[in-house]
């Protein structure tokens, strides 16, 4: 038996291992933003668990070595390694960590057993591609987290004790300090759940308008920009819709705004359904109060596809029946379009264009579409 002493310490200074390991594992994987770790963040998450599993090895020979004790460090360094592998596993949800996890494992359970027990290698490698096949179930519950982890744990047991030629390890010790390990692994997993689902709701709020769904000005922004540099390294071309509803104030000051925020999230949503419908790859904006855009990318240029979008466009929204007044309302819109150009000085110049094309549909009146200058009246049904 180990004493007891010994065996809290080794315990207690790897589990301190173990942590810095889930930090450099997570930084590298969620935090990392240099260009280079983030091109090779597989190869290096994977190099990293290697490097780890190792480590722990390595600890547990030294410390047999060092202590002239050839029994029982080793049991509790493999905890670390099977925690290890079980963490890596569901976190990386990719097929080389499972390929080289299964390497590793297989190697070692070969150079443990001596090639005897295949079984027990076949099941091993099996319960390994199970924790990777199945990481959402075993990751929504800490009771099937622990007890599959420890079920997980069984084999590698099995091998070391054989390979020690059946000694007493202390099996309590060993297994209180196995489900701790798991605790505390469960505990960090959580953590990071929690912070990923806190981390993507910040991100869509801070792209998303909250009252329609659609993209807000923000995302706007930046993809206009992104689409403006990829014209300018490939020529990859697109389009910019602009459109704004008239006399918006009018439902606000007759109906109410509750009324007129139902008016925007229908004319929203009715302008995304259009637009997904569209053979092109394209987003859909709420860009201002009323005021709508919508972003064509990689199109050919096609003055007549870009007024037949418009066209059709008008005419759903201009059909849209708002039943909170009786007669239902309608609504139009006034809408500028137009592509980018290659004497763009910058990615706001074709916003510049769409705007004033809008402003000109205004001025002729309303309920009108100006597509690449040229103003047309919406051809009443
Ligand atoms: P025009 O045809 O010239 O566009 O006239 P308009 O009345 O549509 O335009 P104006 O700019 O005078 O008014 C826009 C109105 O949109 C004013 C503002 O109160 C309203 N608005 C902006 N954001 C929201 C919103 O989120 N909800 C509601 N209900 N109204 C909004
Ligand atoms: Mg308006
Ligand atoms: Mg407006």
């Amino acid at each position: 038996m180990v004493p007891a002493a010994l065996r809290s310490v080794t315990f207690l200074t790897n589990a301190i291992v173990l942590i810095c390991f889930i930090w450099v594992y997570t930084w590298l994987n969620r935090d990392a933003t240099l260009p280079l770790i983030r091109r090779w963040r597989l190869p290096l998450t994977i190099l990293l668990t290697v490097a780890f599993l190792i480590f722990f090895h390595a600890s547990s020979l030294l410390n047999i070595a060092n202590q002239d004790y050839p029994v029982g460090y080793g049991w509790t360094y493999l905890n670390f390694q099977i925690i290890t592998v079980y963490f890596a596993l569901l976190a990386t949800h990719r097929p080389a960590m499972l390929l080289t996890l299964e390497v590793v494992v297989g190697t070692w359970f070969i150079w443990m057993s001596g090639g005897a027990w295949s079984g027990v290698i076949g099941l091993t490698l099996l319960a390994l591609a199970v924790v990777y096949l199945g990481r959402r179930i075993l990751t929504a519950s800490a009771t099937l987290y622990m007890g599959f982890g420890v079920m997980f744990a069984l084999p590698f047991f099995f091998i070391n004790w054989i390979k020690l030629g059946g000694i007493d390890v202390g099996w309590g010790p060993q297994f209180g300090y196995l489900v701790l390990l798991y605790l505390m692994l469960w505990a960090v997993t959580r953590y990071l759940q929690r912070r990923a689902a806190r981390e993507a709701k910040l991100a869509h709020d801070a792209a998303v308008d909250a009252m329609t769904g659609l993209n807000n000005f923000a995302s706007f922004d930046r993809d206009l920009q992104a689409a403006y540099r990829r014209f300018q390294a490939t020529g990859e071309q697109y389009a910019l819709f602009t459109f704004d509803i008239d006399h918006f104030k009018a439902i606000n000051d007759r109906y109410g705004h509750l009324a007129g925020n139902a008016v925007l999230t229908t004319v929203g949503t009715t302008t995304r359904q259009k637009t997904r419908a569209s053979a092109f790859n394209a987003k859909t904006y709420r860009t201002g109060g009323e005021e709508f855009s919508i972003l064509f990318f990689a199109i050919d240029d096609d003055r007549n596809r870009a007024l037949a979008f418009s066209r059709d466009l008008a005419d759903t929204i201009a059909a849209l029946a708002f039943d909170f007044a009786t007669p239902p309302i309608h609504v139009t819109i006034s809408l500028g379009e137009d592509r980018i150009q290659a004497t763009d000085q910058n990615y706001l110049d074709l916003y510049r264009r769409a705007d004033a094309y809008l402003y000109g549909a205004k001025h002729s009146g309303r309920d009108a579409l100006t597509v690449r200058g040229e103003l047309h009246r919406r051809a009443h049904a």
